[in-house]
């Protein structure tokens, strides 16, 4: 049976389960005048009170799947429910101007969100306005008898079906229930398809259309192996995907003996194979598959995860953990990356109309000092309870580099001078992501000490092609010998000053890469701790010295990615 459609493998495994759709609720209505006004006050207490009642029992599964933090949210919510004077508005207004009570609630929730959200300066407001947004939305959705999609109340087993996911939407998954997700829009790099690997659920992104397809409550199959979805297969359709998945999960069971290994190539070339996180929550994955450290910890998701910026005690205690956790590990964390698809309700930032290639990461740090420098003194806090290594993200230019670097030297020094304990023996990177970072690796490399590879960003900069967009995807493309020539261009520059070379955008992790990789002298490797052992499984059975060959001619005689597939998959598919 031919599938019902096609998207973009993000995540391994496959899964059969139920349809849950996380679509926007048709809210539209028509502003009506009405004789009844008592009619539409009642209404509007009913719908009130159904909306309550749903916000308690989201704050109650929430408090219990996902912890206090995330539950605080609900409570907001429920205050904003109760709210006598501005309940009392909207039914002031069905009084007055004999109007639906959709009308009158949308009309008085506008004026105050409005006038909460033009209060730049105060986040404590510009909160209650997301707030008052959130509930006025669920009544009106009650009010016009439309669901609302309420991800943290699901209690069975489910396959979402979204046009995308949020990083924070994400996030309120619980694995427990949530067997897969399968979305319209995104790429392998965009940053759903990268917390599906974390949480290691299967996933598909870019189909285009699977929300007109897939209803709630369908069967739907979804193979993260291929990109292959099924919505309503037969009997015959199912029972060869649960075939599948149990071939999947005794190919892991063959892979999980290496767990305790460390990674060398057939003829002992040793590599390290590192994990990428999001959170401290993540280490579980990361040591149950045996990754020899962390090669990127993405700390914006502390910053998502909060509802005003994480004071520096926060901080300190996320990265202790990761710290101690790996126990003596080498643990790369990257200074925070907001923007891009990354956003921040306590940190309003303009609509850009390129958003990756504006304010983000290193740019907004830089230009926030004392927000940066709140960090920094949190992770050299931190630094005397493990091995850290701290890499800043998107750097285009040295004096991005050496402006963050003196204020970490800064920091450092009036931390020793408050007798407060720092490691003397933090390295310092950069990520290289940026073309012309990439381009200018050799003079990087004298300051730097450490580089690591950012592909996702790297590839769609040097492609010009949106990693969120489905309609470019085609060009992200990891094999294209230009990135290749990048790639050796970094790895080479790093190697000349004595440094060393890692990458932690997901091709460190893709298999058709890994042989080019280490061909190319990659020294560290760093993905999702789902793929660690299947690429640990495939160095042992590669000898590096032909991989260098292989490399060489890639880069030197392939003129396309399909010429380097070719070469790369005649080399690996007898082993
Ligand atoms: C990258 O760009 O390759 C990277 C690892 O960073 P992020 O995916 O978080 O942008
Ligand atoms: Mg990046």
């Amino acid at each position: 049976m031919k599938p019902t459609l096609k998207g973009i493998a993000a995540s391994d495994g496959i899964a059969i389960a139920k349809v849950y759709t996380l679509t926007e609720p048709d809210l539209r209505f028509e502003k009506r005048a009405v004789n009844d006004t008592s009619l539409e006050v009642s209404r509007l207490d009913d719908a009130i009170a159904a909306s309550a009642k749903e916000i308690e029992l989201i704050r109650q599964t929430a408090l219990t799947n996902l912890g206090e933090e995330e539950a605080k949210v609900f409570d907001a919510h429920l205050m904003v429910a109760n709210d006598p004077e501005l309940i009392g508005q909207v039914k002031e207004t069905i009084e007055s101007q004999k109007v639906n009570a959709e009308s009158a609630l949308k009309d008085v929730t506008d004026m105050f969100i409005n006038l909460f959200a033009s209060m730049e300066d105060n986040p404590y407001m510009q909160e209650r306005a997301a707030d008052i947004r959130d509930v006025a939305e669920r009544v009106l959705a009650n009010l016009l008898g439309v669901k609302v999609p309420s991800p943290a109340t699901i209690d069975q087993e489910v396959i979402i079906v979204a046009k995308d996911l949020t990083p924070s939407d994400t996030a309120q998954l619980n694995r427990k229930y949530v067997k897969a997700f399968v979305t319209d829009i995104g790429g392998r790099t965009s940053h759903s398809a990268i917390m599906a690997r974390s949480l290691e659920i299967p996933a598909i992104v870019g189909t285009k259309d699977v929300t007109s397809l897939a209803k709630d409550g369908d069967i739907i199959i979804i193979d993260g192996l291929s990109g292959d979805v099924f919505i309503n297969p037969s009997q015959e359709v199912i029972g060869e995907y649960e075939a599948k998945a149990q071939a999947f999960a005794a190919q892991q069971a063959e892979w999980n003996k290496l767990k305790d290994a460390e990674t060398f190539s057939k003829d002992g070339k040793q590599v390290e194979l590192a994990a990428n996180i999001g959170t401290p929550k993540d280490l579980e994955s990361v040591i149950n598959n045996g990754a020899e450290g962390i090669g990127l910890y993405r700390t914006e998701f502390l910053y998502m995860d909060s509802h005003e910026f994480p004071t520096e005690e926060d901080q300190f205690e996320a990265y202790k953990a990761v710290l101690e956790g790996m126990d003596g590990k080498a643990v790369v964390v990257r200074t925070m990356d907001i923007g891009g698809d990354k956003e921040l309700p306590y940190l309003p930032l303009p609509h850009e109309m390129n958003p990756f290639l504006g304010y983000r990461a290193i740019r907004i740090s830089l230009s926030e000092p004392e927000m940066f420098r709140t960090q920094l003194r949190a992770l050299l806090r931190a630094s005397v309870y493990g091995k850290l290594r701290i890499m800043f993200p998107m750097i285009a230019t040295l004096n991005d580099f050496r402006g963050a670097k003196a204020l970490l030297e800064e920091e450092k020094a009036k931390l020793i001078a408050e007798e407060i304990p720092v490691s003397d023996d933090i390295e310092v990177g950069i990520m290289i992501e940026i073309p012309a970072a990439a381009v200018l690796a050799h003079q990087f490399a004298k300051e730097v000490d450490f580089f690591s590879i950012g592909t996702n960003d790297l590839i769609q900069y040097t492609m010009a092609a949106d990693r969120m967009n489905e309609r470019v995807s085609y060009l992200y493309q990891p094999y294209n010998p230009s990135i290749l020539t990048l790639i050796k261009h970094v790895i080479d520059s790093a190697h000349k000053e004595g440094k060393w070379a890692g990458m932690c955008g997901e091709m460190a992790g893709d298999q058709m890469a890994v042989p080019l990789l280490l061909g190319l002298g990659l020294d560290e490797f760093s993905m999702s701790a789902s793929s660690v052992l299947k690429t640990r499984s495939l160095i042992s059975k590669l000898d590096s010295k032909e991989m260098e060959k292989l490399a060489d001619k890639a880069i030197n005689e392939c003129t396309t990615v399909e010429e380097v597939m070719a070469l790369v998959t005649q080399v690996t598919e007898n082993l």
